[in-house]
């Protein structure tokens, strides 16, 4: 089964959620698509900070464009929404109230999460495809984190070491469905190594990937409302231009690690991460590879071990 259309959506949202980082807001950002059109009819990122207001999710945000701007099309009876991570319990219930069809989503909600995590509010609603994306969304997480805890004399050779140790929870796919539910939606080839074997899923099975492959310059520009997030954005890009974008889309795939055929992520490679001051920095020795050399095999065991991250999933 090939789930690349997911992937490439949840990598929009990806997109998204990583300027919101930029503006100093949780990165968690979701798009909406219209299931009839294909098209992405409105996003959402994180945006507590700047409103002050606790309730202010991605999931909300792209719902009241939909009212601001997009004439009747509620009911939206017809959408399928993509999340960087697990709608909380308030935005879950808000989404079976508005009708929503499915919802496609990075990491788990550790703490919050309605879709499965903590409560199953989406059960005898709406669809739920978990795990797109997952690793990388965690990734803009510790992006976040460790942007919020900078005291330390030398952050950037303390913020690189700590997302090389931290380790990943493994995601347990029969929290969430049985393994009908699951060889349904992902196909009966990815049983033993994700269910079971709790790998990475990949867009394509036996296929590894990069971000880089998914998220296209003209499908950003594509997003409507992206705009707005740039005219916040005084520090790093200012209006929203092709040539601004393409930067920052730059920038956005350097920050991840590409996973493998088998569905390892593999550390080692290049990483981008953004400073105190909104700025994206190399890091490692030797980062500024082309992005088109990402994907290398791996020379042995070493770099190749699946880690492992503390919860971090968990504020949304
Ligand atoms: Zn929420």
């Amino acid at each position: 089964m090939d789930l690349t259309e997911h992937f490439q959506r949840v990598g929009l949202s990806l997109f998204v959620a990583f300027k919101a980082l930029s503006i100093n807001e949780t990165p968690v950002a979701c798009i909406l698509v219209s299931k009839k059109s294909s098209k992405v009819i409105s996003i959402g990122y994180n945006d507590t900070n700047r409103s002050l207001n606790g309730t202010r999710h991605a999931e909300f945000i792209a719902i009241d464009y939909i009212l601001d701007n997009v004439e009747d099309t509620f009911p939206v009876d017809d959408l399928i929404l993509y999340v960087t991570v697990e709608p909380c319990i308030m935005c879950a219930s808000a989404l079976k109230q508005v009708g929503i069809q499915c919802v496609v989503y990075g990491c788990g909600n550790d703490r919050f999460g309605g879709n499965g995590t903590v409560l199953s509010l989406h059960e005898n609603n709406y669809g739920i495809i978990p795990g797109i994306l997952r690793t990388e969304a965690i990734q803009l997480l510790r992006n976040f984190y460790i942007q919020e805890n900078e005291s330390a004399p030398d952050p950037k050779i303390k913020k690189n070491k700590e997302l090389e140790n931290k380790l990943y929870p493994e995601m347990d796919y029969g929290k969430y469905m049985n393994e009908s539910e699951f060889i349904k939606i992902y196909g009966l080839e990815r049983l033993n190594s994700t269910y079971i074997n709790k790998k990475e899923i990949t867009p394509v099975i036996g296929k590894g990937y990069r971000v880089s492959d998914l998220v296209s310059l003209d499908d950003v520009m594509g997003m409507p409302g992206l705009e707005n997030m740039y005219s916040r954005d005084k520090k790093c890009s200012g209006p929203m231009t092709r040539e601004a974008v393409a930067q920052d889309l730059d920038s956005f795939y350097r920050m991840f690690y590409a996973v493998d055929d088998e569905g390892d992520v593999t550390f080692g490679t290049h990483i981008k991460i953004i400073g105190s001051e909104n700025k994206i920095e190399f890091i490692k020795e030797g980062s500024d590879r082309d992005t088109n050399e990402v994907k290398e095999p791996i020379e042995n065991g070493v770099e190749k071990k699946r880690r492992k991250l503390s919860n971090e999933g968990h504020l949304h």
